[in-house]
């Protein structure tokens, strides 16, 4: 999966940006701090430990991390998402960890309507984004790749008496976990560092985020928000306690093509085009990362005003979207917890 350097570079920022953001504020104290950094995912990320442990908790996420990595590309012959994409119907064994992710994403599908749907996959390539050789599709090309959602016919089948599970989807679909790998990844790396006896850590996966417990010193971590009109910098800085702080953002992955109109890498499943709406971006807050990968997909497909009613309905995160008039709406929750330190911004909590 090539990428352009521009973009590479830009990642490189995002991630540094964290770092940066995070560093200064987090205090660490006596505690020994153990860092390393890998490139997994196509995302440059983060491992931080703090404590005695942090060596063995940092090994013990690298290999989940670089495991996933392997099982979870859909254009690598060997990985268990190519055998379910190229089994014409037949069922495939799955780990665990794809289950989850199965079953967390048909649940926001369900929910948001169709907003995240991980049988996508045919749309995304074709818009070039997994080779990088960007493209407008044509109206036929989109309505023929539409004809491939099948989301809500993959059967997930799991088989207590042996901790199994299988998956089936219909021929000629093709699914991919982009919107959810770095979430599950951050959800298992953090479950690895505390096995070891890691009691305080952080990973950030490109732009996303999750905590272990407190920072050594006991107190919340500062949890930077990226400013997508300036990725170089932050718009606002979120305090938080053990968590996952996942966004998803037009600035992320895009191209413009030659009449000069920028496309970027969410796509609405209902129209088979990036998704158009008043959103830049949208950071969930939410203790299960895979979860929280989920749902900033799906919000940002949703836009400004459903996403809230999304989250009035079902609740369990919270949220902070940021749209292209440079307002940020936060939820309610976020009150006492989101700092903005962009005044170009305007803030608002909704209830
Ligand atoms: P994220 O950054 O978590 O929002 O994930 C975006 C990635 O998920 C894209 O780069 C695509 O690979 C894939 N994707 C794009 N649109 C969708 C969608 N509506 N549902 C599921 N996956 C999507
Ligand atoms: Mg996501």
């Amino acid at each position: 999966m090539k990428k352009s350097r521009k973009q590479l570079i830009s990642r490189l920022i995002a991630a540094l940006l964290c770092f940066a953001a995070l560093f200064p504020l987090s205090g660490c104290g006596e505690a020994k701090k153990t860092q390393k950094e890998i490139f997994a995912m196509d995302t440059l990320m983060t491992l931080t430990a703090y404590g005695k442990k942090g060596e063995a908790g940092l090994a013990a996420a690298e290999a989940v991390i670089t495991s996933m990595d392997k099982m979870l590309d859909p254009e690598l012959p060997t990985s268990t998402v190519y055998a379910i994409n190229n089994a014409q119907g037949a069922a495939v064994v799955v780990p665990g960890q794809i289950a989850k992710m199965l079953s967390t994403a048909r649940t926001v599908y369900d929910q948001s309507g169709g907003a995240l749907d991980l049988s996508i996959y045919p749309l995304v390539k074709r818009w070039g984004f997994i080779d990088g050789k960007y493209y407008v599709p044509t109206d036929e090309e989109i309505s023929a790749d539409m004809g491939l959602l099948c989301f809500d016919k993959l059967v997930l089948n799991s088989f207590p008496s042996s901790g199994s599970y299988s998956v089936t989807l219909p021929a000629g679909g093709q699914i991919s976990f982009g919107a959810v790998a770095k979430g599950c990844a951050s959800d298992n790396a953090i479950a690895a560092m505390r096995q070891a006896g890691v009691t305080s850590g952080i990973v950030t996966l490109g732009g996303n985020v999750q905590t272990l417990g407190l920072k050594p010193d006991g107190s919340n971590w500062n949890v930077a928000i990226q400013d997508p009109n300036n990725t170089a910098s932050f718009l606002g800085v979120v305090s938080v306690g053990e968590t996952a702080v996942i966004t998803s953002g037009s600035y992320q992955r895009n191209f413009t093509d030659l009449r000069g109109k920028t496309w970027h890498h969410i796509i609405n499943p209902a129209t088979g085009y990036p998704s158009s709406n008043s959103l830049v971006s949208v950071s969930i807050i939410c203790e299960d990362g895979t979860l929280a990968d989920c749902l900033s997909t799906a919000m940002f497909v949703l836009g400004e005003n459903k996403a809230l009613n999304y989250w009035r309905t079902y609740g369990g995160f919270e949220m902070i979207m940021v749209t292209s008039d440079n307002r940020i709406i936060c939820t309610k929750g976020l009150i006492e917890k989101f700092t903005l330190s962009n005044q170009s911004y305007t803030l608002s909590f909704s209830e």
